[in-house]
Order: structure tokens, then C-alpha cells, then sequence
């Protein structure tokens, strides 16, 4: 298992954003999180991702102990074990949050060099390994400004690549990108589907869930509602389902 999140709670003041969400994505799977705004999605991935502290709940990544339950509260793991752990999990937002004044070479270097400790040469071939892959290479030595934003998240998705990870999460990657750049991120994610990268997918493409997600999930007001394959789930008879899609225009 590659990720195992187990009755996740979360709250901020009195809303209550996860409501016991348990999930298992297992290595080589892609699953995509589908669900109306303001359903708890993101705030999922963020707790997954320590930027979010959850209430209840464990979390496993790679068969490692991030946050489990001791006598009725969450203990995560101490500070630099938690931080390894969750360095095995790479993170692709909405905003590409590259480093506006570092070039794309130096965007992908940084945390591998920093946090990894990475020889320095070591990072860069690797970094222009990843380029290659997102077809970019020729933009190393260009500055994020001067990109695309189709070419940015493609960076955005090198850099993640660049550290490793054994599963890698979309925060809705295409949502701010006109249709055109929309294809040249989803085809890239699909070539790293058909790599077997493990992923989990925040999207509101449907045709990317229903062409290349072993398992679409739908979750609904902080809960799971529906989970199976994409045949079972964008065929099920769930009337909120129904309505979601009716609007999502597949
Ligand atoms: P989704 O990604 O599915 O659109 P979110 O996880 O972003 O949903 O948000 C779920 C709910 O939690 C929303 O009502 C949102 O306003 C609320 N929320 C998210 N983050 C915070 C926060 N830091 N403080 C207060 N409320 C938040
Ligand atoms: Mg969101």
C-alpha cells in the first residue's frame, strides 16, 4: 500500500470538512478525487500533505507511520522522521508555486540538493532527466515568468519528480489552464500513469478519471459516497452523483 489514510476528521472552528474519510491507494494505481467545491478534496490532500494537522485519524505512506492514534488523540511521527516520510509523497497544485526568481534547472535542484543532499551534478542530471519526460528540456536556463502556464505545471511535475516520491498528488492541476495547455499536462500525466506512477487526482476532468483511473472516488460533504472502478462509478444511480456529473459535463 502506497498510501493508507484511515477515518480522517477535520474541522475548522465548528465546520466539519472530513468526516471520517478512509482511503488505500495501492502501488502503481491512479485514483481520482472527484466531488463538488467545497467538499473537502483539497483539505484532504493538505492533511495528507502535514500542511493541515489532522483531528482524528492515521495516515500511512509507503507502510510508514505518519499520524496514528494514541489513547484517542493523533500522535504523529517526531519531527524529522515525519518530515522523511512525507518527503515520499510529491505534491502538484493548482499554482505551480515555482521559485519566481530561481531558472527551471534551479527550481528542480533545490530540495533534492537541500533535502536530500544530493550531489549537485547528481540533481541536475536528474533534473534534466525529468525535463526531458515533460518535454522541456530546452528550458532550463529560462525563468518561470517566461513560461506557459501549461509549461509551468509541467514543471511543477518535474520538480515533484525530482525527489522521488513513491506517490504523487494533484491538487486539481489544470483548473487555472485554457484547453489547450488543459491536454499537454494531461497527456504528460498520462505518460506517467502508463509509467505505473502511483497517483492520486483532484480533478474536475472527467474524461482524464474515466480514461486513465483505475479507481474514481466521490466524495461528498466531507464523506466518501461512492468508490469503484470509473465504469461503476460515473454509471452509478447516486442521485448526488448524478447531479455533480450532470453539471461537470463530462
Ligand atoms: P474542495 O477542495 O473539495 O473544494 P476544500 O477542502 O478546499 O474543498 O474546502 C472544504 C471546506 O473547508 C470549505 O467549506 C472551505 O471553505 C473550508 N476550509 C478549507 N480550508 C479552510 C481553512 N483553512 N479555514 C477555514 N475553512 C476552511
Ligand atoms: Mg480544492
Amino acid at each position: 500500500m502506497m498510501l493508507s489514510a484511515k477515518k480522517i476528521y477535520k474541522k475548522f472552528g465548528r465546520l466539519e470538512v472530513l468526516r471520517g474519510v478512509s482511503m488505500d491507494v495501492r502501488k502503481g494505481e491512479v485514483v481520482a478525487l472527484i466531488g463538488s467545491s467545497g467538499s473537502g478534496k483539497s483539505t484532504f490532500l493538505r492533511c495528507l500533505n502535514r500542511l493541515e494537522t489532522i483531528d482524528s485519524g492515521e495516515i500511512f505512506i509507503g507502510n510508514q507511520c505518519l499520524v496514528r492514534m494514541e489513547s484517542g488523540k493523533p500522535e504523529y511521527a517526531q519531527e524529522k522522521e515525519a518530515r522523511r516520510i512525507s518527503s515520499k509523497m510529491g505534491m502538484v497544485f493548482q499554482c505551480f508555486n515555482l521559485f519566481p526568481h530561481f531558472d527551471v534547472l534551479r527550481n528542480l535542484t533545490e530540495a533534492p540538493i537541500h533535502v536530500l543532499k544530493m550531489p549537485r551534478e547528481q540533481a541536475e542530471a536528474k533534473a534534466r532527466e525529468m525535463l526531458r519526460k515533460v518535454g522541456l528540456l530546452d528550458w532550463a536556463a529560462h525563468y518561470p515568468y517566461q513560461l506557459s502556464g501549461g509549461q509551468a505545471q509541467r514543471v511543477a511535475i518535474a520538480r515533484a519528480l525530482c525527489m522521488n516520491p513513491e506517490i504523487l498528488c494533484f491538487d486539481e492541476p489544470t483548473s487555472a489552464l485554457d484547453p489547450q495547455l488543459t491536454q499537454e499536462v494531461l497527456s504528460v500525466m498520462r505518460d506517467l500513469a502508463s509509467e505505473n506512477m502511483t497517483m492520486l487526482v483532484v480533478t474536475h476532468e472527467m474524461g482524464f478519471a474515466r480514461d486513465v483511473a483505475s479507481r474514481v472516488i466521490y466524495m461528498r460533504e466531507g464523506v466518501i459516497e461512492e468508490e469503484g472502478t470509473s465504469e461503476a462509478v460515473f454509471s452509478s444511480q447516486n442521485p448526488n452523483l448524478r447531479k455533480f456529473l450532470g453539471n461537470a459535463a463530462i
